[in-house]
């Protein structure tokens, strides 16, 4: 039996220069951990394909097709997914959009699953062995993440990646920002127990190791507990974090002590009032050059990001920006524009007072404008995040935040050389041209579409 995992490319990860094909971020976890969860069988052959580094088959034979969906792969998702039912393969469709948006999924696929796959895959693939796949399969509610299997990172390709090894020890975030798709699809915070990550970390090949956790120290004191064991590992790693680690130095200590060399930071704005608004508060601007003092006093480079169109911002935001962050000395800046993902506090907002201007979701990539920005227009908002991204990474800025600092040069390098061939694709790839690809008001999803409503009561 031919089983094919596929995680369609969602563009914004993807660098694309000629032949060369670099995915931006860690190799993702999904697919792997997906296949490492399904029952073993002799005849059973995986195949895993990440759309980000390499072509999605479409003639390939398989007896069963699976497909992760994140909202800006949707598009792509659905194509693949119609593709291999017309050609009467099985097509199960998952993942953070298909959770949201159940009922939009559903049309694209045999069946799907809503929530976590830990339990849930592994009844799904017995039942469609035995001839008896159901439409939908749910995870129930749990309280832990205990026995997640290590993943399958044999069956995947490791070339094409920042950080080929990736890892993940929490899943979800205690707080709740309005633009956040985690509060909406993984309500809970839970841990893995620091025993079965540290195994997955053995397994790793190489030297650096990137936790794709949203928030890696959001409980202190499971952190330390992680960052102590890993000490004797000797492994060096990055992640993402929030503001608030500095005021605690012991996990500071051990954060560095167990080999952390970079961190991504969500700054988003350097207005206190636009921060209170998308209840992101606890980012405190006054503090932002404390933040990274504290960082650089311990050698960890930082990403720190920004996000362009909230309802505060006037033209005047995206020089600011360039200006704050070139004084701040952020290693790597990066910006995003403001995306109300379905599922989350502010797509409900601004669907309420009608600002959504694109249900494309190949727009929803934090590249694209799909709202009607309250102080400025939607060209406005789109030339101003080029401008700020072009700016951001001129040489002279470049060398004006690295001057005089000691953190890692190498990350900081590759990291700084990596966006500035991005800000080249941003004004010349075609995808980039206009600030977005619909207007399309009217095919919002409606009601039943939605998790919390979803109730199947036709077929598909
Ligand atoms: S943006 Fe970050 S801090 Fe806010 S809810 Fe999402 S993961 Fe948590």
């Amino acid at each position: 039996m031919k089983l094919l995992l596929i995680m369609p490319d969602a563009h914004m990860h993807t660098l694309k220069i000629g032949p060369f094909v670099r995915s931006m971020r860690e190799m993702p976890l999904s697919i792997c951990t997906l296949a490492a969860l399904t029952p073993e069988y002799p005849d059973l052959d995986i195949r895993l394909i990440d759309g980000s580094v390499e072509p999605v088959p479409l003639d390939y034979d398989a007896n069963l097709v699976a497909i992760s969906v994140i909202t800006g792969c949707a598009a792509s998702a659905y194509a693949i997914a119609d593709h291999y039912r017309g050609r009467n393969i099985p097509v199960v469709l998952g993942g953070v959009h298909v959770t949201i948006l159940p009922g939009e999924a559903i049309r694209h696929a045999d069946a799907i699953v809503i929530g976590r796959a830990e339990k849930a895959w592994p009844r799904l693939f017995e039942d469609f062995r035995a001839g008896r796949m159901q439409k939908i399969y749910e995870e129930d509610d749990v309280d832990d993440l205990l026995g997640v299997p290590a993943p399958r990172r044999d069956l995947h390709r490791r070339s094409g990646y920042m950080v080929p090894d990736s890892i993940q020890a929490t899943r979800g975030c205690k707080k709740i920002c309005d633009f956040c798709t985690v509060p909406a699809v993984w309500p809970k915070y839970l841990r893995r127990p620091v025993d079965d990550v540290i195994r997955d970390i053995r397994a790793t090949k190489g030297r650096y190791i990137a936790f794709n956790d949203v928030s890696i120290a959001e409980d202190p004191e499971y952190a330390k507990e992680l960052f102590t064991a890993m000490i004797p590992l000797g492994k060096k790693w990055g992640g993402l974090a929030t503001v608030d680690i500095v005021n605690d130095p012991e996990l500071l200590a051990l954060m560095k002590a167990s080999g952390c060399g970079y961190l991504l930071f969500g700054f988003e704005s350097d207005s206190q009032a636009t921060l209170k608004g998308i209840r992101k508060g606890f980012n405190k601007p006054v503090n932002y050059e404390d933040v990274i003092r504290a960082m650089h006093a311990i050698n960890i480079s930082v990403q720190g990001c920004f996000v362009f169109g909230f309802d505060h911002d006037t033209a005047e935001v995206f020089q600011n920006t360039v200006e704050r962050v070139n004084e701040l000395k952020i290693d790597i800046p990066r910006y995003s524009l403001y995306t109300p993902y379905p599922g989350t506090e502010l797509f409900r907002r601004l669907q309420g007072e009608d600002r959504i201007l694109s249900y494309n979701w190949d727009d929803y990539d934090t590249m694209h404008v799909v709202i009607q920005p309250a102080l400025m227009t939607p060209e406005e908002l789109y030339s101003g995040f080029k401008r700020a991204y072009r700016e951001t990474f001129k040489l002279p800025n470049v060398i004006r935040r690295m001057r005089g600092l000691s953190t890692n040069t190498a990350i900081n390098f590759i990291g700084n050389l990596t966006y500035q061939m991005f800000v080249r694709r941003l004004y010349n790839e075609q995808r980039f041209s206009a600030p977005y690809s619909m207007l399309a008001p009217g095919t919002a999803p409606d009601e039943g579409w939605y998790r919390s409503s979803f109730k199947l009561t036709e077929t598909p």
